[in-house]
């Protein structure tokens, strides 16, 4: 059969969070007769097996922290409230699902033309969509931006590693496992652990330092690392599983790990699930770019500008694919300026994502917040004797009424370069820190110095107030 041809001004490869953001904003705004091209479910990670789904668990967890907090306040709960994760894995399924029809309603009402089907470049200017009714689709297009994200990196091959899933099948967990095994030290393996160690499954996270989150601050690496121990996760330091087996009689899986430099070796048995998250791999496979020509790094990224061109005139590339923060707002911001600059009027020629001061948020047990550099990152850049670190450890007024073993800490650090005490990095671990950090990555993006901090009067009684009274 023929394939169908079509004629596009922008065509779009991968419907995730940088491709809806670039797609849509190009179309509806400066009128361009773009198409974009998914293979999976519209909203990529994010919206089906990321942030989304992520977020939504995470809310279960806190609450069912405050359920355990509540008997602190006078109410009489049941302690062993159970949780019903089949329910709730139906009802988030059912969320998602509604989302995915809302983003392909926006698509239509944007006058976006959308092709479900797998693409392929075939040159410079041309995108094979393999469509799933088995025919094929010939896109012939002045610009593509190649917005296909990434996938969870393979684990190491160690026997029996393929028993273990990814974070992709976290989301397919259907019952509340008793045992789980955590591996990796990023943003996915805190978030599940702590997840799951709140939701009340046996936590074991095997990580290869002392510390997880070691890209973070040392006040965060340290406070978070503490705190999950002291909430009951079974941490396995400088550990690397080195063989995984599965039960025949219950299915359960059996961990073999060895700790050290010494090779002392150990198990952990009856372990439900085991999910390796230790990092993400860009989605580059099958797409063809050899047949442009379009460049990536030894890692596989897609290498790119601050303008997002690829080595190809009028081919683009964003968010996760290129490698640079690996975040929602990051790939939607970046497909935005790039449709701006792109088709936009003259004076939106320069339009570009600046990618410096971006916050982000661990949602952890407690939550953590980062924008700019960390200590030794500020250390490094500006010398010792030009920074200056305010810090201030307390716990949170909402923890006064509570039994000691159930005070969770809180920890702000400030780290402040040159004598005009210029901000030039912020990192806060506690209560609430997921929302409080967006107001004050506005003033560190307009670059607030610690008297600009000071000016603002505290809002009492908050654990924000304390970032405006540091001394
Ligand atoms: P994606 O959203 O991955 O979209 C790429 C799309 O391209 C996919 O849908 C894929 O199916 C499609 N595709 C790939 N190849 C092809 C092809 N050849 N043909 C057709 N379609 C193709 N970020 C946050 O900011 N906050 C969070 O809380 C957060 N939590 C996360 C939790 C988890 C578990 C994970 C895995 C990620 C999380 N992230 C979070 C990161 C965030 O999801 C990504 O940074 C973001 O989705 C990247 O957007 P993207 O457009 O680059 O790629
Ligand atoms: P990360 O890159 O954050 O962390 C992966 C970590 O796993 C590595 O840093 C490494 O830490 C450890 N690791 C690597 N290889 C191995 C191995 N073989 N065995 C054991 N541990 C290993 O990746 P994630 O997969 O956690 O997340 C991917 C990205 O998605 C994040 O970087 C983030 O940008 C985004 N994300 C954002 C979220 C948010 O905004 N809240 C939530 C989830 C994801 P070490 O060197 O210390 O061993």
């Amino acid at each position: 059969m023929a394939p169908i041809t079509k004629e596009a001004d922008f065509v779009v490869i991968g419907g995730g969070s940088g491709g809806l953001g670039a797609a849509r904003r190009a179309a509806s705004q400066f009128g361009v007769k773009a198409l974009i091209i998914e293979s999976k479910r519209l909203g990529g990670t994010c919206v089906n097996v990321g942030c989304v789904p992520k977020k939504v668990t995470f809310n279960a967890a806190a609450i069912a922290e405050t359920i355990h907090e509540a008997k602190n306040y006078g109410f009489s709960v049941q302690e062993t409230a159970p949780f019903d994760w089949t329910t709730f894995k139906t009802k988030r399924d059912a969320y998602i699902k509604r989302l995915n029809g809302i983003y392909e309603r926006n698509l239509a009402n944007d006058k976006v033309e959308y092709l479900h089907g797998w693409a392929t470049l075939k040159s410079q200017n041309e995108v094979e969509v393999a469509l799933d009714d088995g025919s094929t689709a010939l896109v012939r297009a002045n610009k593509i931006l190649i917005a296909t994200g990434g996938n969870p990196t393979a684990p190491p091959p160690i026997p029996g590693a393929e028993l273990g899933i990814n974070s992709d099948g976290f989301f397919d967990i259907d019952t509340r496992p008793k045992k789980v095994a955590v591996v990796g030290a990023g943003y996915i393996a805190v978030e599940f652990a702590g997840m799951f160690n709140a939701l009340g499954t046996e936590t074991h996270l095997f990580i290869r330092y002392d510390t997880f989150l070691r890209a973070f601050d040392p006040v965060i690496q340290e406070g978070v690392t503490k705190e999950y121990e002291r909430l009951g996760v079974h941490l396995h330091r400088r550990s690397n599983l080195s063989r995984v087996e599965r039960d025949p009689a219950d299915g359960t899986l059996t961990l073999t790990y060895v700790t050290g430099d010494d090779g002392t070796e150990s198990t952990v048995s009856g372990v439900d699930h085991l999910i390796w998250a230790i990092g993400r791999t860009p989605a580059i496979q099958g797409l063809g770019l050899e047949n442009a020509g379009v460049e990536v790094n030894a890692q596989g990224y897609v290498v790119v500008d601050d303008y997002q061109n690829t080595n190809v005139p009028h081919i683009y590339a964003l968010g996760d694919v290129t490698g640079r923060v690996e975040l929602t707002p990051v790939a939607i911001a970046a497909g935005r300026r790039l449709a701006e600059r792109l088709f936009g009027p003259p004076e939106f020629s320069a339009r570009k994502l600046n990618y410096d001061n971006i916050p982000s948020v661990v949602f952890a047990h407690p939550e953590v917040g980062s924008i700019g550099l960390t200590e030794p990152q500020a250390v490094e850049k500006y010398g010792r004797e030009n920074i200056k670190v305010y810090k201030t450890n307390f716990t949170a007024m909402y923890y006064a009424m509570m039994d000691p073993a159930d005070k969770a800490p809180t920890s702000y650090k400030l780290i402040v370069q040159g004598p005009d005490e210029k901000v030039v990095g912020l990192h806060i671990m506690g209560l609430g820190s997921g929302e409080m950090l967006q107001g004050f990555g506005v003033a560190v993006k307009m670059g607030a110095t610690k008297a600009d901090f000071d000016s603002c009067v505290a809002i009492h009684p908050t654990s924000a107030e304390e970032l405006v009274t540091l001394r």
